[in-house]
């Protein structure tokens, strides 16, 4: 299945899309809960998902909105997760993890968040306040859903967790990410994070082989397979959980592969007006402008 937060008039809606038809239907029945999305989950997961019920609507009539509003906690975030990335992040300068040893490739996951405000959807805009706009950039990556609560997930056991996938963007003032160290402050910048198009239940795709695409204003940057991840979705899964209780609709960014703009010499970050479309096989796509504001 896939299942989509949208926007149609006035009101908020859950609904399930019909990729064939290119249309979306309302599931009215769906909780009233803040975040309807955690709620289907829920739900889904206990066999009592509630069913599309209402109106059809064309998918283009509609506003697509961040699959999950409020999610537990920070979307968690995987850095240096491909290799070729991991090499070219070294090699730029802005790699304040690196240490003294600037070691390129990491021996364990490094993990790292993105404010939940930083949510956006998949066709919103990405706005930049003009004080931090020298350095933005895009990093197309899988997010993984997840379903059933669990800490201490051990690998084998750990896709029973998700609920499912989408494609995520996590966007990145890069002198914020390197001045601070931390990283958090240059990844968490409102609507940073546009995800989407919607989640897709685990059990229709593979998630260790999936065809990763990212273009800005149409130039194709980046290119890769889910299977090049150096950490997989079980051992993130496994790393993240022995530390923190994993809740349902909480989000796993894994990860970006080579061809972000600070891999290219002089780099290439996203100025006002550029279009960031990022698509993954058996999900969607993504697509965002850059808006520059004032303040
Ligand atoms: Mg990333």
């Amino acid at each position: 299945m896939k299942v989509a937060r949208f926007r149609y008039g006035e009101a908020d809606h859950l609904g399930m899309v019909d990729i064939a038809d290119a249309t979306i239907t309302q599931i009215e029945s769906a909780e009233p809960h803040p975040d309807q999305m955690i709620a289907f989950i829920e739900r889904a997961l206990a066999g009592t998902a509630p069913v599309p019920d209402g109106e059809v609507l064309p998918l283009d009539d509609v506003q697509l909105l961040a699959p999950i509003a409020r999610p537990s906690k920070n979307v968690i975030c995987v850095g240096k997760n491909y290799r070729e990335h991991a090499q070219e992040f070294a090699r730029s300068g802005f790699d304040s993890s690196a240490g003294r040893e600037q070691q390129a490739i990491p021996d364990a996951p490094i993990v790292f968040s993105k404010a939940p405000c930083s949510l956006a959807g998949a066709s919103d805009d990405i706005v930049v306040p003009e004080a931090l706009s020298a350095s933005v950039d895009y990093e197309g990556e899988l997010g993984v859903v997840i379903g059933r609560r669990g800490r201490a997930i051990a690998a084998v056991n750990a896709y029973e967790h998700v609920f499912g996938y989408a494609v995520i963007n996590d966007a990145t003032v890069r002198d914020l990410q390197a001045r601070h160290k931390q990283w958090l402050l240059g990844k968490s910048l409102d609507t940073f994070c546009p995800m989407g198009p919607w989640i897709v239940s685990g059990d229709e795709l593979d998630p260790e082989d999936l065809e990763l695409s990212c273009w800005v204003n149409g130039e194709l940057r980046q290119q890769a397979n889910t299977g090049d991840l150096i950490f997989d979705i079980p051992t993130i899964i496994e790393t993240v959980s022995a530390s923190m209780t994993l809740e349902p609709g909480d989000i796993i960014a894994t990860g970006t592969p080579a061809g972000v703009g600070i891999g290219f010499e002089p780099p290439k970050f996203l100025h006002n007006g550029d279009v960031v479309r990022v698509a993954i096989g058996g999900i969607g796509e993504i697509e965002n402008r850059i808006v520059v504001v004032s303040s």
